[in-house]
Protein backbone atom coordinates (compact mmCIF):
# COMPACT_ATOMS: atom_id res chain seq x y z
CA UNK A 1 0.00 0.00 0.00
CA UNK A 2 2.70 2.41 1.19
CA UNK A 3 3.86 2.08 -2.58
CA UNK A 4 0.79 2.63 -4.11
CA UNK A 5 0.16 5.44 -6.23
CA UNK A 6 -3.04 6.59 -4.68
CA UNK A 7 -1.44 6.63 -1.22
CA UNK A 8 1.70 8.53 -2.46
CA UNK A 9 -0.67 11.19 -3.88
CA UNK A 10 -3.00 11.05 -0.86
CA UNK A 11 0.42 11.76 1.02
CA UNK A 12 1.85 14.55 -1.45
CA UNK A 13 -1.79 16.07 -1.04
CA UNK A 14 -1.64 15.98 2.59
CA UNK A 15 1.84 17.56 3.17
CA UNK A 16 0.27 20.56 0.70
CA UNK A 17 -2.72 20.82 2.45
CA UNK A 18 -1.27 20.99 5.96
CA UNK A 19 2.02 23.29 5.05
CA UNK A 20 -0.50 25.69 3.33
CA UNK A 21 -3.05 25.48 6.14
CA UNK A 22 -0.01 26.06 8.68
CA UNK A 23 1.16 29.31 7.10
CA UNK A 24 -2.25 30.80 6.58
CA UNK A 25 -2.88 29.62 10.47
CA UNK A 26 0.58 31.40 11.48
CA UNK A 27 0.83 34.39 9.45
CA UNK A 28 -3.07 35.69 10.41
CA UNK A 29 -2.41 34.81 14.07
CA UNK A 30 0.58 36.58 14.12
CA UNK A 31 -0.48 39.45 12.66
CA UNK A 32 -3.75 39.17 14.53
CA UNK A 33 -1.58 39.42 17.92
CA UNK A 34 0.32 42.25 16.53
CA UNK A 35 -2.60 44.82 15.74
CA UNK A 36 -4.57 43.70 18.98
CA UNK A 37 -1.42 44.52 20.69
CA UNK A 38 -0.82 48.05 19.03
CA UNK A 39 -5.10 48.52 19.71
CA UNK A 40 -4.42 48.06 23.55
CA UNK A 41 -1.60 50.17 24.11
CA UNK A 42 -3.47 53.16 22.12
CA UNK A 43 -6.52 52.05 24.25
CA UNK A 44 -4.06 52.30 27.28
CA UNK A 45 -2.61 55.46 26.24
CA UNK A 46 -6.39 57.05 25.63
CA UNK A 47 -7.61 56.08 28.84
CA UNK A 48 -4.67 57.10 30.69
CA UNK A 49 -4.99 60.99 29.08
CA UNK A 50 -8.87 60.30 29.49
CA UNK A 51 -8.39 59.89 33.57
CA UNK A 52 -6.26 62.53 34.19
CA UNK A 53 -8.65 65.08 31.62
CA UNK A 54 -11.54 63.65 34.32
CA UNK A 55 -9.51 64.37 37.47
CA UNK A 56 -8.15 67.89 36.11
CA UNK A 57 -11.79 69.15 35.44
CA UNK A 58 -13.02 67.60 39.00
CA UNK A 59 -10.13 69.51 40.61
CA UNK A 60 -10.61 72.79 38.63
CA UNK A 61 -14.12 73.17 39.67
CA UNK A 62 -13.57 72.10 43.22
CA UNK A 63 -9.96 73.95 43.79
CA UNK A 64 -9.39 70.42 46.04
CA UNK A 65 -10.09 66.43 45.98
CA UNK A 66 -12.96 66.22 47.55
CA UNK A 67 -15.34 63.80 46.24
CA UNK A 68 -12.57 62.50 43.76
CA UNK A 69 -13.07 59.17 45.38
CA UNK A 70 -16.64 58.64 43.75
CA UNK A 71 -14.95 59.73 40.10
CA UNK A 72 -11.74 57.33 40.17
CA UNK A 73 -14.41 54.37 41.53
CA UNK A 74 -16.65 55.43 38.95
CA UNK A 75 -13.63 55.34 36.26
CA UNK A 76 -12.07 52.02 37.58
CA UNK A 77 -15.89 50.56 37.07
CA UNK A 78 -16.19 51.68 33.61
CA UNK A 79 -12.48 50.72 32.15
CA UNK A 80 -12.13 47.41 34.58
CA UNK A 81 -8.73 48.99 35.90
CA UNK A 82 -7.74 49.84 39.20
CA UNK A 83 -6.71 53.49 39.73
CA UNK A 84 -4.61 54.88 42.49
CA UNK A 85 -4.21 59.10 42.68
CA UNK A 86 -1.45 60.16 44.95
CA UNK A 87 0.34 63.52 45.51
CA UNK A 88 3.88 63.74 44.04
CA UNK A 89 5.28 62.73 46.83
CA UNK A 90 2.72 59.40 46.47
CA UNK A 91 0.90 60.04 49.33
CA UNK A 92 -2.27 58.80 48.60
CA UNK A 93 -5.46 60.85 47.53
CA UNK A 94 -7.71 58.11 46.23
CA UNK A 95 -7.97 54.12 45.73
CA UNK A 96 -10.48 53.18 43.26
CA UNK A 97 -10.49 49.63 45.45
CA UNK A 98 -10.61 51.66 48.87
CA UNK A 99 -7.77 49.25 49.96
CA UNK A 100 -5.21 51.82 50.84
CA UNK A 101 -5.83 54.60 53.34
CA UNK A 102 -5.53 58.02 52.12
CA UNK A 103 -2.72 60.12 53.84
CA UNK A 104 -0.54 57.19 53.86
CA UNK A 105 2.62 56.68 51.47
CA UNK A 106 2.20 54.39 48.36
CA UNK A 107 4.64 51.78 47.79
CA UNK A 108 3.96 50.81 44.18
CA UNK A 109 3.45 47.29 43.52
CA UNK A 110 4.21 46.53 47.50
CA UNK A 111 0.37 46.25 48.72
CA UNK A 112 -1.93 46.43 46.55
CA UNK A 113 -1.84 43.56 44.60
CA UNK A 114 -1.31 44.73 41.28
CA UNK A 115 1.68 43.28 39.49
CA UNK A 116 4.65 45.44 38.42
CA UNK A 117 3.73 46.41 34.91
CA UNK A 118 0.96 48.90 35.71
CA UNK A 119 1.58 52.04 34.80
CA UNK A 120 2.59 55.00 37.07
CA UNK A 121 2.63 58.80 35.64
CA UNK A 122 2.28 62.41 36.90
CA UNK A 123 1.07 65.48 35.57
CA UNK A 124 -0.31 68.86 36.49
CA UNK A 125 -3.80 69.74 37.67
CA UNK A 126 -4.76 73.34 38.34
CA UNK A 127 -7.10 75.02 40.73
CA UNK A 128 -9.61 77.72 39.18
CA UNK A 129 -7.09 80.37 40.26
CA UNK A 130 -4.37 78.93 38.33
CA UNK A 131 -2.57 77.43 41.25
CA UNK A 132 -0.99 74.26 39.63
CA UNK A 133 -0.21 71.01 41.75
CA UNK A 134 1.45 68.12 40.45
CA UNK A 135 -0.16 64.72 41.15
CA UNK A 136 0.55 60.78 40.17
CA UNK A 137 -1.38 58.64 38.95
CA UNK A 138 -1.24 54.81 38.72
CA UNK A 139 -3.56 52.47 36.60
CA UNK A 140 -3.53 48.78 36.63
CA UNK A 141 -4.20 46.47 34.34
CA UNK A 142 -7.55 45.55 32.99
CA UNK A 143 -9.22 43.22 35.52
CA UNK A 144 -11.30 41.14 32.93
CA UNK A 145 -8.49 41.06 30.47
CA UNK A 146 -9.24 37.20 29.94
CA UNK A 147 -12.69 37.21 29.64
CA UNK A 148 -13.76 40.28 28.89
CA UNK A 149 -15.88 39.50 25.37
CA UNK A 150 -16.17 42.46 24.31
CA UNK A 151 -11.82 43.13 24.54
CA UNK A 152 -9.99 43.02 21.69
CA UNK A 153 -7.69 39.94 22.90
CA UNK A 154 -10.98 38.15 23.00
CA UNK A 155 -12.17 38.88 19.70
CA UNK A 156 -8.43 37.82 18.59
CA UNK A 157 -8.32 34.57 20.49
CA UNK A 158 -11.89 33.92 18.51
CA UNK A 159 -10.53 34.43 15.18
CA UNK A 160 -7.36 31.97 15.76
CA UNK A 161 -9.68 29.24 16.96
CA UNK A 162 -12.00 29.73 14.27
CA UNK A 163 -8.60 29.77 12.31
CA UNK A 164 -7.68 26.43 13.86
CA UNK A 165 -11.15 24.49 13.51
CA UNK A 166 -11.70 26.14 9.87
CA UNK A 167 -8.27 24.89 9.17
CA UNK A 168 -8.53 21.69 10.59
CA UNK A 169 -12.26 20.94 9.18
CA UNK A 170 -10.91 21.95 5.95
CA UNK A 171 -7.91 19.54 6.54
CA UNK A 172 -10.52 16.64 6.72
CA UNK A 173 -12.83 17.53 3.55
CA UNK A 174 -9.34 18.12 1.63
CA UNK A 175 -8.30 14.62 2.81
CA UNK A 176 -11.60 12.97 2.15
CA UNK A 177 -11.44 14.60 -1.47
CA UNK A 178 -8.23 13.76 -2.18
CA UNK A 179 -8.81 10.38 -1.44
CA UNK A 180 -11.50 9.76 -3.56
CA UNK A 181 -9.51 11.52 -6.27
CA UNK A 182 -6.06 9.88 -5.76
CA UNK A 183 -8.28 6.55 -6.09
CA UNK A 184 -9.87 7.83 -9.09
CA UNK A 185 -6.94 8.95 -10.69
CA UNK A 186 -4.93 6.21 -9.41
CA UNK A 187 -7.66 3.63 -10.60
CA UNK A 188 -7.21 3.23 -14.36
CA UNK A 189 -3.81 2.34 -14.07
CA UNK A 190 -4.11 -0.06 -11.68
CA UNK A 191 -6.80 -1.15 -14.07
CA UNK A 192 -3.96 -0.76 -17.01
CA UNK A 193 -1.53 -3.03 -14.76
CA UNK A 194 -4.33 -5.70 -14.28
CA UNK A 195 -4.91 -5.97 -17.95
CA UNK A 196 -1.19 -5.83 -18.82
CA UNK A 197 -0.83 -9.01 -16.69
CA UNK A 198 -3.16 -10.96 -18.58
CA UNK A 199 -2.32 -10.01 -21.88
CA UNK A 200 1.35 -11.32 -20.66
CA UNK A 201 -0.48 -14.66 -19.19
CA UNK A 202 -1.35 -15.28 -23.10
CA UNK A 203 -4.94 -13.53 -23.04
CA UNK A 204 -3.97 -11.27 -26.68
CA UNK A 205 -7.98 -10.28 -26.86
CA UNK A 206 -7.12 -7.72 -23.64
CA UNK A 207 -8.23 -4.33 -24.16
CA UNK A 208 -8.66 -1.52 -21.77
CA UNK A 209 -11.51 0.95 -21.44
CA UNK A 210 -11.19 4.26 -22.54
CA UNK A 211 -13.01 6.13 -20.04
CA UNK A 212 -10.76 8.95 -19.10
CA UNK A 213 -9.70 11.57 -20.89
CA UNK A 214 -5.74 13.31 -21.38
CA UNK A 215 -2.76 10.90 -20.98
CA UNK A 216 -4.40 8.30 -19.08
CA UNK A 217 -6.75 7.61 -22.42
CA UNK A 218 -3.69 8.40 -24.94
CA UNK A 219 -2.43 5.47 -22.31
CA UNK A 220 -4.60 3.19 -22.43
CA UNK A 221 -5.04 3.80 -26.29
CA UNK A 222 -1.47 3.02 -27.08
CA UNK A 223 -1.65 0.04 -25.20
CA UNK A 224 -4.27 -1.15 -26.71
CA UNK A 225 -2.65 -0.39 -29.81
CA UNK A 226 0.49 -2.37 -28.96
CA UNK A 227 -2.98 -5.23 -27.66
CA UNK A 228 -3.30 -5.37 -30.88
CA UNK A 229 0.03 -5.39 -32.98
CA UNK A 230 0.60 -8.22 -30.76
CA UNK A 231 -2.39 -10.13 -31.40
CA UNK A 232 -2.09 -9.70 -35.16
CA UNK A 233 1.90 -10.99 -34.75
CA UNK A 234 0.96 -13.93 -32.65
CA UNK A 235 -1.57 -14.82 -35.55
CA UNK A 236 0.90 -14.68 -37.75
CA UNK A 237 3.50 -16.53 -35.85
CA UNK A 238 0.68 -19.03 -35.56
CA UNK A 239 0.11 -19.06 -39.33
CA UNK A 240 3.25 -19.15 -40.31
CA UNK A 241 4.25 -22.42 -38.08
CA UNK A 242 1.48 -23.86 -39.52
CA UNK A 243 1.85 -22.83 -42.84
CA UNK A 244 5.48 -24.38 -42.49
CA UNK A 245 4.42 -27.60 -40.90
CA UNK A 246 1.64 -28.07 -43.95
CA UNK A 247 4.31 -26.91 -46.76
CA UNK A 248 7.00 -29.50 -45.16
CA UNK A 249 4.54 -31.97 -45.10
CA UNK A 250 3.94 -32.87 -48.80
CA UNK A 251 7.70 -33.21 -49.45
CA UNK A 252 8.38 -35.50 -45.95
CA UNK A 253 5.43 -37.58 -47.30
CA UNK A 254 6.43 -38.22 -50.75
CA UNK A 255 10.12 -38.77 -49.49
CA UNK A 256 8.93 -41.40 -46.74
CA UNK A 257 6.18 -42.88 -49.07
CA UNK A 258 9.23 -43.75 -51.78
CA UNK A 259 11.19 -45.25 -49.12
CA UNK A 260 8.10 -47.22 -47.77
CA UNK A 261 7.47 -48.65 -51.15
CA UNK A 262 11.24 -49.51 -51.95
CA UNK A 263 11.50 -51.21 -48.09
CA UNK A 264 7.90 -53.14 -49.15
CA UNK A 265 9.78 -54.14 -52.50
CA UNK A 266 7.06 -52.05 -54.18
CA UNK A 267 9.57 -50.31 -56.17
CA UNK A 268 13.15 -50.55 -56.85
CA UNK A 269 15.64 -48.39 -55.85
CA UNK A 270 16.81 -47.35 -59.46
CA UNK A 271 17.49 -44.62 -61.33
CA UNK A 272 14.51 -42.88 -61.42
CA UNK A 273 13.03 -43.34 -58.25
CA UNK A 274 16.33 -41.77 -56.52
CA UNK A 275 15.79 -38.90 -58.65
CA UNK A 276 12.46 -38.58 -57.53
CA UNK A 277 13.60 -38.79 -54.05
CA UNK A 278 16.30 -36.08 -54.59
CA UNK A 279 14.11 -33.87 -56.49
CA UNK A 280 11.69 -33.94 -53.03
CA UNK A 281 14.54 -33.36 -50.98
CA UNK A 282 15.97 -30.57 -53.04
CA UNK A 283 12.13 -28.89 -52.80
CA UNK A 284 12.27 -29.39 -49.06
CA UNK A 285 15.97 -27.74 -48.60
CA UNK A 286 14.80 -24.85 -50.77
CA UNK A 287 11.41 -24.46 -48.50
CA UNK A 288 14.18 -24.41 -45.64
CA UNK A 289 16.68 -21.88 -47.24
CA UNK A 290 14.00 -19.71 -48.33
CA UNK A 291 12.08 -19.38 -45.26
CA UNK A 292 15.03 -18.47 -43.52
CA UNK A 293 15.84 -15.59 -45.78
CA UNK A 294 11.85 -14.34 -45.50
CA UNK A 295 12.03 -14.61 -41.57
CA UNK A 296 15.51 -12.35 -42.01
CA UNK A 297 13.94 -9.91 -44.55
CA UNK A 298 10.80 -9.64 -42.30
CA UNK A 299 12.34 -9.23 -39.14
CA UNK A 300 13.88 -7.01 -41.02
CA UNK A 301 17.40 -7.86 -40.33
CA UNK A 302 18.85 -8.46 -43.80
CA UNK A 303 22.28 -6.99 -44.31
CA UNK A 304 22.15 -4.92 -47.58
CA UNK A 305 25.46 -3.63 -49.39
CA UNK A 306 23.95 -0.76 -51.68
CA UNK A 307 26.33 0.46 -54.22
CA UNK A 308 26.03 2.26 -57.23
CA UNK A 309 25.01 -0.04 -60.02
CA UNK A 310 24.09 -0.07 -63.91
CA UNK A 311 20.79 -1.70 -64.61
CA UNK A 312 21.65 -2.22 -68.09
CA UNK A 313 24.02 -4.36 -67.16
CA UNK A 314 22.19 -6.41 -64.19
CA UNK A 315 19.06 -6.81 -67.12
CA UNK A 316 21.33 -8.10 -70.17
CA UNK A 317 22.90 -10.46 -67.81
CA UNK A 318 20.09 -11.68 -66.14
CA UNK A 319 18.16 -12.17 -69.86
CA UNK A 320 21.34 -14.14 -71.01
CA UNK A 321 21.33 -16.24 -68.25
CA UNK A 322 18.00 -17.29 -68.91
CA UNK A 323 18.26 -17.54 -72.80
CA UNK A 324 18.95 -20.85 -72.72
CA UNK A 325 15.84 -21.92 -70.79
CA UNK A 326 13.78 -19.94 -73.17
CA UNK A 327 15.15 -21.15 -76.06
CA UNK A 328 14.69 -25.05 -75.20
CA UNK A 329 11.08 -24.11 -74.26
CA UNK A 330 10.80 -22.74 -78.19
CA UNK A 331 10.11 -19.16 -76.39
CA UNK A 332 12.08 -16.00 -77.35
CA UNK A 333 13.33 -13.28 -74.87
CA UNK A 334 13.43 -9.88 -75.40
CA UNK A 335 15.17 -6.82 -73.60
CA UNK A 336 13.92 -3.53 -73.55
CA UNK A 337 16.42 -0.98 -72.59
CA UNK A 338 16.35 3.35 -73.03
CA UNK A 339 19.94 4.34 -75.00
CA UNK A 340 20.67 6.18 -71.06
CA UNK A 341 19.92 4.93 -67.52
CA UNK A 342 21.13 6.78 -64.43
CA UNK A 343 22.81 4.42 -62.06
CA UNK A 344 20.99 2.99 -59.26
CA UNK A 345 21.67 2.80 -55.41
CA UNK A 346 20.67 -1.34 -54.77
CA UNK A 347 22.06 -4.14 -53.15
CA UNK A 348 23.16 -6.02 -56.45
CA UNK A 349 22.63 -9.75 -55.05
CA UNK A 350 19.28 -9.17 -53.92
CA UNK A 351 17.81 -7.42 -56.82
CA UNK A 352 19.31 -9.63 -59.00
CA UNK A 353 17.72 -12.69 -57.11
CA UNK A 354 14.32 -10.58 -57.56
CA UNK A 355 14.87 -10.39 -61.35
CA UNK A 356 15.85 -13.82 -61.17
CA UNK A 357 12.53 -14.97 -59.64
CA UNK A 358 10.49 -13.10 -62.11
CA UNK A 359 12.18 -14.27 -64.91
CA UNK A 360 12.23 -17.89 -63.31
CA UNK A 361 7.78 -17.62 -63.22
CA UNK A 362 7.53 -16.04 -66.61
CA UNK A 363 9.73 -18.97 -68.14
CA UNK A 364 7.17 -21.56 -66.15
CA UNK A 365 4.16 -19.99 -66.89
CA UNK A 366 4.68 -19.84 -70.33
CA UNK A 367 4.58 -22.34 -73.30
CA UNK A 368 5.99 -22.94 -76.32
CA UNK A 369 5.87 -19.67 -78.95
CA UNK A 370 5.79 -17.19 -76.30
CA UNK A 371 7.55 -13.84 -75.78
CA UNK A 372 8.87 -12.81 -72.50
CA UNK A 373 10.30 -9.30 -72.16
CA UNK A 374 12.77 -7.78 -69.60
CA UNK A 375 12.76 -3.77 -69.67
CA UNK A 376 13.93 -0.84 -67.69
CA UNK A 377 12.94 2.65 -67.62
CA UNK A 378 13.43 5.59 -65.42
CA UNK A 379 10.66 6.72 -63.73
CA UNK A 380 11.12 10.18 -62.10
CA UNK A 381 13.98 9.46 -59.06
CA UNK A 382 13.54 5.70 -59.50
CA UNK A 383 14.11 3.19 -62.08
CA UNK A 384 11.15 0.40 -62.97
CA UNK A 385 12.24 -2.94 -64.04
CA UNK A 386 9.76 -4.85 -65.24
CA UNK A 387 9.13 -8.67 -66.49
CA UNK A 388 6.50 -9.33 -69.45
CA UNK A 389 5.45 -12.69 -70.73
CA UNK A 390 2.19 -13.67 -72.77
CA UNK A 391 2.14 -16.84 -70.48
CA UNK A 392 -1.34 -18.31 -69.27
CA UNK A 393 -1.99 -15.33 -66.69
CA UNK A 394 -3.24 -15.15 -63.63
CA UNK A 395 -7.01 -15.62 -62.77
CA UNK A 396 -8.10 -11.74 -61.18
CA UNK A 397 -9.22 -13.20 -57.99
CA UNK A 398 -5.39 -14.87 -57.37
CA UNK A 399 -3.95 -11.89 -58.29
CA UNK A 400 -4.25 -9.72 -55.04
CA UNK A 401 -2.86 -12.87 -53.16
CA UNK A 402 0.24 -13.72 -55.39
CA UNK A 403 2.38 -11.84 -53.25
CA UNK A 404 1.06 -13.75 -49.87
CA UNK A 405 3.38 -16.47 -48.40
CA UNK A 406 2.77 -19.89 -49.61
CA UNK A 407 -0.08 -18.61 -52.57
CA UNK A 408 0.27 -20.19 -55.60
CA UNK A 409 -2.10 -20.38 -58.22
CA UNK A 410 -2.90 -23.67 -59.30
CA UNK A 411 -1.12 -26.14 -56.24
CA UNK A 412 -0.26 -29.11 -57.55
CA UNK A 413 1.23 -27.50 -61.33
CA UNK A 414 3.36 -25.10 -59.18
CA UNK A 415 4.51 -27.66 -56.73
CA UNK A 416 5.51 -29.81 -59.72
CA UNK A 417 7.25 -27.04 -61.11
CA UNK A 418 9.12 -26.86 -57.31
CA UNK A 419 7.87 -23.60 -56.94
CA UNK A 420 7.65 -22.69 -53.15
CA UNK A 421 4.91 -20.12 -53.20
CA UNK A 422 7.81 -17.68 -51.50
CA UNK A 423 9.65 -16.24 -54.66
CA UNK A 424 7.44 -13.57 -54.69
CA UNK A 425 6.65 -12.56 -51.19
CA UNK A 426 10.82 -12.51 -50.70
CA UNK A 427 11.02 -10.06 -53.81
CA UNK A 428 8.43 -7.81 -52.27
CA UNK A 429 10.53 -7.46 -49.45
CA UNK A 430 13.72 -7.24 -50.71
CA UNK A 431 12.29 -4.08 -52.91
CA UNK A 432 10.21 -3.12 -49.90
CA UNK A 433 13.78 -3.12 -47.97
CA UNK A 434 15.11 -0.93 -51.11
CA UNK A 435 12.26 1.54 -50.58
CA UNK A 436 10.69 0.56 -53.58
CA UNK A 437 7.56 -1.41 -54.89
CA UNK A 438 6.13 -4.29 -56.86
CA UNK A 439 3.34 -4.80 -58.61
CA UNK A 440 1.31 -6.99 -60.93
CA UNK A 441 -0.75 -7.14 -63.63
CA UNK A 442 -2.41 -9.92 -65.60
CA UNK A 443 -5.34 -11.55 -67.87
CA UNK A 444 -5.52 -14.87 -67.78
CA UNK A 445 -4.88 -16.80 -71.39
CA UNK A 446 -2.67 -13.55 -72.49
CA UNK A 447 0.06 -13.09 -70.20
CA UNK A 448 1.44 -11.14 -67.06
CA UNK A 449 3.59 -8.08 -66.27
CA UNK A 450 5.21 -7.75 -63.16
CA UNK A 451 7.48 -4.41 -62.44
CA UNK A 452 9.24 -2.92 -59.20
CA UNK A 453 11.25 0.07 -58.87
CA UNK A 454 14.79 0.48 -57.32
CA UNK A 455 16.33 3.73 -56.02
CA UNK A 456 18.52 6.08 -58.51
CA UNK A 457 21.75 7.04 -57.03
CA UNK A 458 22.10 9.99 -55.75
P1 LIG B 1 6.40 -20.10 -56.77
O1 LIG B 1 7.68 -20.37 -56.09
O2 LIG B 1 5.35 -21.12 -56.54
O3 LIG B 1 6.54 -19.65 -58.16
P2 LIG B 1 5.88 -17.34 -56.31
O4 LIG B 1 5.68 -16.63 -55.05
O5 LIG B 1 7.05 -16.98 -57.13
O6 LIG B 1 5.84 -18.87 -55.96
O7 LIG B 1 4.58 -17.16 -57.16
C1 LIG B 1 3.31 -17.38 -56.60
C2 LIG B 1 2.31 -17.83 -57.60
O8 LIG B 1 2.01 -16.78 -58.54
C3 LIG B 1 2.79 -18.95 -58.46
O9 LIG B 1 2.54 -20.18 -57.84
C4 LIG B 1 1.99 -18.78 -59.72
O10 LIG B 1 0.73 -19.42 -59.56
C5 LIG B 1 1.75 -17.29 -59.80
N1 LIG B 1 2.64 -16.65 -60.78
C6 LIG B 1 3.80 -16.02 -60.53
N2 LIG B 1 4.32 -15.50 -61.67
C7 LIG B 1 3.50 -15.84 -62.66
C8 LIG B 1 3.51 -15.60 -64.08
N3 LIG B 1 4.51 -14.90 -64.69
N4 LIG B 1 2.47 -16.08 -64.80
C9 LIG B 1 1.49 -16.76 -64.20
N5 LIG B 1 1.41 -17.01 -62.88
C10 LIG B 1 2.41 -16.58 -62.12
Amino acid sequence: MIHSLWFRLLIAFALVIAVTIGTVYLFVSRSIAGEIERYEEIREQFHIIETQAMLSAHYHTRGNWEGVQYVVGNRSVVSGTRIILTDFDRVIIADSEEELLVGEKYQPGSTDGLSGNYSGTYFVVFSEDQEAIMVRLYIGPRFLAGTDAASPRTFGEAINRFLLWGGLLAAAIALVLTFVLSRRMSSPIAALAATARRLGRGDLGQRVQLKDRGEVRELAQAFNAMAIDLEHAERLRRNLVADVAHELRTPLSNIRGYLEAICDGVMKPDAATLQSLNEEAALLSRLVDELQELSLAEAGELKLVYQEEDVTELVRRAAASWQPQVAAKGMSLSVDLPDKLRPVNIDWQRINQVLHNLLENAVAHTGKGGIITVAAAERGDWVEISVSDTGEGIPAQDLPNIFERFYRVDRSRARATGGSGLGLTIAKRLVEAHGGKIEAQSKLGKGSHFSFTVPIFR
